[in-house]
Formats: structure tokens, C-alpha cells, sequence
């Protein structure tokens, strides 16, 4: 009897070993895949049951959202929208232009969604690179700005002015970050790794519960990184000059405009890297403080820090880290902290 009992309890312990084991690798089964979209490289990694299917629905909505927001292909919404000067958002992207437009408005318009004419000025969306003329650029200029957009929130109806094209490249990535880990947490996913070209969307931490790391691109030049994030659950988001440039006559031109100019941004910064709860707001943020320039950008930070962090390099290879990332971050490099 006794005997029977102790082979019950052996068994019965054997049993529940194997149901965690059993778990804990269902948790850490991972799944990747790859697809070109958006005109650049992703790889999403995920984690847990139900990989595959989460996977299938990422690549249909990353397909649908370029068939909407992208400015060069054929038949997209956005180019009727440029084309027509008329049109309606769907419910899905009409967030993405009122979060733009909000940053549009804090950041003295230094994100502009209107600034595709100056865009394709300097040939960025054909790879036909050229310098326009002073006299180009300034009628470019004119044309900007997203407050002269009409946009109805209540019927999400939109009318462009005349000789006004919307370019949605400083943000579609870090919205589609957004889209694609909403999708994947209603379908039970708790760990996943989004590269969605150089935009990083991560939901929770790494299968066994530590942070994901992530490491910032040297803006200049290095190939190891200039330091490396340890974080769970936020997207990163880096914009920097180097991303997309050419070279003419010596001088280096690349593809983030001061919309008030109509020339690449030029200051004493060489990358900015938001980290934040929403991709949206790291990639709005990005392309919105590397224009800024780095001063200016900390006293924004200084009165919103509740919104992101961030870590900016400057050109003398000087890393400035927010003071909410000062413990996750690590590098070799000269660190300043920037407190609140
Ligand atoms: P990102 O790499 O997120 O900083 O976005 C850069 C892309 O956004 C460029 O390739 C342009 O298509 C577009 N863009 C450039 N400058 C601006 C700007 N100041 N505001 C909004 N979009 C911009
Ligand atoms: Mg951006």
C-alpha cells in the first residue's frame, strides 16, 4: 500500500514536471519571417502558440497599410489623395495623420507630413538624386505645412491645396509597429522582436522574461554600435542622415528636410533615437527632433518627458541619454544624462 502511494506521488509529480517543461517550450517556440516592404528589409520574430498564424496576419496587414500610405505606388490611397487633392482616410490611418499632426503643431512643424514636394525635389523618392536650385526649393517651401490641410475628424474627409502632396515616410513604420503589436497581444502573444527596417517594435521581453536588447547604430561611421538598450515592451525608433544620403561636389546630402528650408537638416546632430510605448510617437518624435537640432530638442524633452526618451549622438560622436534610460543603457562612449 505504502509503496503504491509513494509510486502515485512520483508519478504524479513526473506528470506536472513534464507539463511545465512542455510549456515553457511552447513559450520559447519561435517563428521568423522576412519580407521586403515599405522599400525596406523586416524580420519579425515571435514567440509563443500561434506563431504562425500571428505571422500570416502581420505580412497582410504590413501589405495593406503600404497599398495605403505609401507615395510611390501606383494606386495607393495616398496617391489619389496627391493626385485628386480630395479623399477620406479609413478609420485605421486616420489616427496615424491626427498623432502626425499634433507633433506637427508641438514641434513647430518640424514633422511635416506635406513635405513631399521638396521630397521628390531632391529626387528621394526616385533615387534620381540632383540639388535643386534656391528658386525650386523656396516655391517647394511655400507649398508646405500641414495646417493648410483641411481635415474633418468627424468624417475623416481630407482636402489638400493646390500643389500639396502628402508624404507619410516618417511615420508609416513606427503606425505599422503599432498596428502589428496590437494584433499580436489580442491573439495571446506576450514575446516578440518587429525590425521593421531600422524602426524596432518589441512586445514584452525575450521568452525566459529579461529585456530585449537593442543596440544604436555609430552615426558616425563605426560598425559596432555606439551602445546597446536593454529594454522590454517599447518601440525604438533611430533617424539619422546616414539612412539615406548622396554626395555632390563634395558635400553630403541626405533625406530628413528642415521644412522650413527645403534643405536636409543641418545641425550639430548626427542621429536621435526615441524610445517609446508607441511606435507612432518613437518615429513621429525621431524625424521631428533630429530637425530640431539638439538644444531645442532638450528643452522639448524637459517639458515632455512624460511622452519618450531618447538618446541623441552629435557629430562629435558625444551619445546624450534621457534620464529614464540612463540605467538601461550601456556604451563606451561619452555619456551625458540628461535630467528632468
Ligand atoms: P525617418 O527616417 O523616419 O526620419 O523619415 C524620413 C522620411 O520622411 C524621408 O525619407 C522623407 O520621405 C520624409 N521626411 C523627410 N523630412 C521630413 C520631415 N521634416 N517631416 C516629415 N517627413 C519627412
Ligand atoms: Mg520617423
Amino acid at each position: 500500500m505504502k509503496q503504491r502511494i509513494i509510486v502515485l506521488i512520483v508519478l504524479c509529480f513526473a506528470v506536472i514536471i513534464l507539463a511545465v517543461v512542455a510549456f515553457r517550450v511552447s513559450d520559447r517556440h519561435q517563428e521568423t519571417e522576412q519580407i521586403f516592404a515599405m522599400d525596406t528589409y523586416m524580420e519579425l520574430t515571435v514567440y509563443g502558440k500561434g506563431t504562425k498564424e500571428a505571422l500570416m496576419e502581420a505580412k497582410n496587414e504590413i501589405r495593406e497599410l503600404e497599398d495605403m500610405l505609401s507615395a510611390v505606388q501606383d494606386g495607393s490611397l495616398i496617391c489619389e489623395i496627391n493626385e485628386k487633392k480630395e479623399g477620406t482616410f479609413p478609420e485605421k490611418i486616420a489616427p496615424l495623420w491626427e498623432k502626425s499632426y499634433e507633433i506637427y503643431q508641438k514641434t513647430e512643424g518640424s514633422l511635416d507630413l506635406t513635405v513631399y514636394p521638396v521630397v521628390k525635389a531632391w529626387g528621394f523618392t526616385s533615387k534620381k538624386y540632383r540639388v535643386p536650385s534656391e528658386k525650386e526649393l523656396s516655391e517647394c517651401v511655400a507649398l508646405l505645412g500641414m495646417n493648410q490641410v483641411i481635415y474633418d475628424s468627424a468624417t475623416k474627409k481630407i482636402t489638400l491645396p493646390e500643389g500639396c502632396e502628402l508624404d507619410f515616410g516618417a511615420v508609416a513604420k513606427g503606425y505599422t509597429g503599432d498596428v502589428l503589436a496590437q494584433k499580436m497581444k489580442d491573439r495571446g502573444i506576450k514575446s516578440a522582436l518587429l525590425y521593421l527596417g531600422g524602426n524596432i517594435q518589441l512586445i514584452g521581453g525575450k521568452p525566459d522574461g529579461s529585456p530585449y536588447k537593442v543596440g544604436i547604430k555609430n552615426p558616425n561611421g563605426d560598425t559596432a554600435p555606439i551602445g546597446v538598450l536593454s529594454v522590454k515592451d517599447v518601440a525604438v525608433v533611430t533617424s539619422g542622415g546616414y539612412e539615406r544620403c548622396f554626395e555632390q561636389d563634395g558635400v553630403t546630402y541626405h533625406h530628413i528636410i528642415d521644412p522650413h528650408t527645403g534643405y536636409p537638416a543641418d545641425n550639430e546632430l548626427s542621429s536621435v533615437t526615441i524610445v517609446a510605448k508607441e511606435g507612432v510617437v518613437a518615429d513621429g518624435y525621431s524625424t521631428a527632433l533630429y530637425v530640431y537640432g539638439l538644444e531645442r530638442s532638450i528643452a522639448y524633452w524637459k517639458e515632455h518627458s512624460e511622452e519618450f526618451e531618447a538618446v541623441f549622438v552629435d557629430r562629435a560622436g558625444t551619445v546624450y541619454v534621457t534620464a529614464g534610460l540612463k540605467d538601461v543603457f550601456d556604451t563606451k562612449e561619452n555619456l551625458v544624462v540628461i535630467e528632468r
